[in-house]
C-alpha cells in the first residue's frame, strides 16, 4: 500500500515511468501522498481500493485509456476529482464531456509545478464546498451544500465536483455579474492566464444537467450571472 500524505493521497495514473516519477517527486514534495497506476484497469482498481483524493489521469494509455477509466468511475458514482492530462488540445471538449465529468485538464507538456497548483486547488475546492451548510432555492432548483446534492424540481441531478462549486458560487450570490477571470480564480483557484475555456464548457455542462430550469444567465460581454 502506498503511503499517504498528510494532505491525501493522489493517485497519478501515466503509462511513461519518467513522467510518473517527476510528478511523484512534486506532489510527494508538497506533502501529498502518491500512488501510481501504469494502465487503465490498474488505476480502476487503485481508486476502487485507495480512495485518493485525487487522481492525475493521462489521457493516452496502453488498453483502457483515461477517459473510459473516468466514465466507469462516475457510473459506480465515484465523483474524486480527476485532473486530466493531454496531448492534444483538440480533445479537451470530449475531456470535459457530459458524460465524463473530468474536472480540469492539462495538456502535454506540462510543468509539474503547475500540476501540482492543479492538484492542490481541486483538492481545495472539494474541500471548502464540504465545510458549508447552506441550503440554496432558484426557481425549481435547489442545491444543498451539506449534502453536495441538486434536485431539479425534487429530482436529483449529477454533477461532478467542480460543476456543483461553480453552481453555489454562483447561487449564492444572485444578482452578481461574474466575469470569466473571475470565476477561474474563485472557484478554481487560478490566475486568469490560464484562459477561461475551461469556465464556458463547465456552464454548457450545468445547463445541460438542469435542462430549462438551470439559473445561470449570461450577460453578454461580461460573464454569468444568477437573477435573484
Ligand atoms: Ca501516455
Amino acid at each position: 500500500m502506498p503511503g499517504t500524505g498528510s494532505r491525501g493521497l493522489v493517485l497519478i495514473v501515466e503509462d511513461e515511468p519518467a513522467i510518473a516519477d517527476v510528478l511523484r517527486m512534486y506532489l510527494t514534495r508538497e506533502g501529498f501522498g502518491v500512488s501510481v497506476a501504469h494502465d487503465g484497469e490498474n488505476a480502476l482498481n487503485a481508486a476502487r481500493s485507495q480512495h485518493p483524493v485525487a487522481i492525475v489521469m493521462d489521457v493516452g494509455l496502453p488498453g483502457m485509456d483515461g477517459t473510459e477509466v473516468c466514465r466507469q468511475l462516475r457510473a459506480e458514482d465515484n465523483w474524486v476529482p480527476v485532473l486530466f492530462c493531454t496531448a492534444r488540445d483538440d480533445e479537451v471538449d470530449r475531456i470535459l464531456g457530459l458524460e465524463l465529468g473530468g474536472d480540469d485538464y492539462i495538456t502535454k507538456p506540462f510543468s509539474p509545478r503547475e500540476v501540482v497548483a492543479r492538484v492542490k486547488s481541486a483538492v481545495r475546492r472539494s474541500n471548502l464546498s464540504e465545510q458549508l451548510s447552506v441550503t440554496m432555492e432558484v426557481g425549481d432548483v435547489v442545491l444543498d451544500t451539506d449534502a453536495r446534492a441538486v434536485t431539479v424540481a425534487g429530482k436529483p441531478v449529477q454533477l461532478t465536483a467542480t460543476e456543483f462549486d461553480l453552481l453555489a458560487h454562483l447561487m449564492a450570490r444572485p444578482g452578481r455579474v461574474f466575469s470569466r477571470d473571475q470565476l477561474l480564480s474563485e472557484v478554481w483557484g487560478y490566475a486568469a492566464a490560464v484562459g477561461t475555456r475551461t469556465v464556458d464548457v463547465h456552464v454548457a455542462q450545468v445547463r445541460a444537467k438542469l435542462g430549462d430550469a438551470s439559473p445561470i444567465r449570461t450577460v453578454r460581454g461580461v460573464g454569468y450571472s444568477v437573477d435573484s
